[in-house]
């Protein structure tokens, strides 16, 4: 497959054996009723890994799990080796991003402020998209969908986290943007060496980007594998979409 942003498959070996974040047995929900049934997953240093799946299949559900927002009914997530049951802030403390499907930023402050609020410098956000440079003054609410998720992306990395959760990047935003986006992430991750889980709904381009990737069906991982390899199952993966949804 052809991409600029396309990197060779790593494969999914963890350098010193240690992921930065992993999830073991993880069953979750809402209340007492499971949505995600025994989910293990692993992601090292550096490396991109997409979260796939049909809608309603528990992407979002995984993140929450993983990110400390909602609690575990049971299993494990390991960050830097050490079971944790910390809730978000405090994983956000130490070295977690969060970055939901609903852009979140201040949409009534300027880019410049959103960058401020997040204690982001913005010479370190222009560094990984310049494009927004003249777009600092302007009130985030009125920025395009791109330059949002550019302002969005921006303050997540630029604040340099060990482990970086992501739902649903791309939502509504023209290819180039995606490719933008995706681009920028993998090289991010390279060069500081973040962790990242990719939930994304452009299953081809989310999987250029990754090292490895999941497919979750009806709450429990139905395929996983290097993304090179994932690349060439596109009909087995788009099988499991149509077979997957709520559990
Ligand atoms: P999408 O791609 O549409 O965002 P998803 O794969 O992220 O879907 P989730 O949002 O994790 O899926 O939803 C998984 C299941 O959990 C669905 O059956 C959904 O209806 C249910 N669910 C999600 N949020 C809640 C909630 N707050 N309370 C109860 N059930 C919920």
């Amino acid at each position: 497959m052809t991409s600029d942003v396309a990197k060779p498959a790593r494969g999914h070996s963890v350098p010193g054996g240690v992921p930065v974040l992993e999830a073991r047995n993880l069953t979750a929900g809402y209340g007492e009723v499971p949505v995600l049934h025994g989910i293990s997953l692993r992601v090292g240093a550096g490396q991109i890994v997409a979260l796939l799946g049909a809608n309603g299949a528990g992407k979002t559900t995984l993140l929450f799990a993983i990110a400390g927002r909602l609690p575990l009914l049971s299993g494990q997530v390991i960050a830097d080796g050490r079971v944790t049951v910390a809730p978000l802030y405090r994983r956000a403390r130490d070295g977690l991003g969060l970055v939901t499907d609903d852009r979140s930023i201040f949409r009534g402050l300027t880019a410049l402020d959103n960058l401020r609020v997040g204690r982001v410098q913005a010479s370190d956000a222009l560094e990984l998209f310049p494009e927004l440079k003249p777009r600092l003054g302007v009130v985030a609410g009125l920025l395009s969908g791109g330059e949002q998720q550019m302002l969005t992306l921006a303050r997540a990395l630029a604040r340099r986290p060990k482990v970086l959760l992501i739902d649903e990047l791309s939502l509504g935003l023209a290819p180039q943007i995606v490719q933008r986006l995706l681009g920028r992430l993998s090289e991010a991750a390279t060069q500081s060496g973040t962790a990242v889980l990719l939930v994304e709904q452009h299953i081809r381009k989310a999987l250029e980007v990754a090292d490895y990737g999941y497919i979750l069906s009806r709450g429990r991982i139905a395929i996983e594998g290097d993304a090179m390899n994932l690349r060439g199952r596109m009909s087995e993966i788009e099988s499991s979409y149509l077979s997957s949804g709520s559990s």
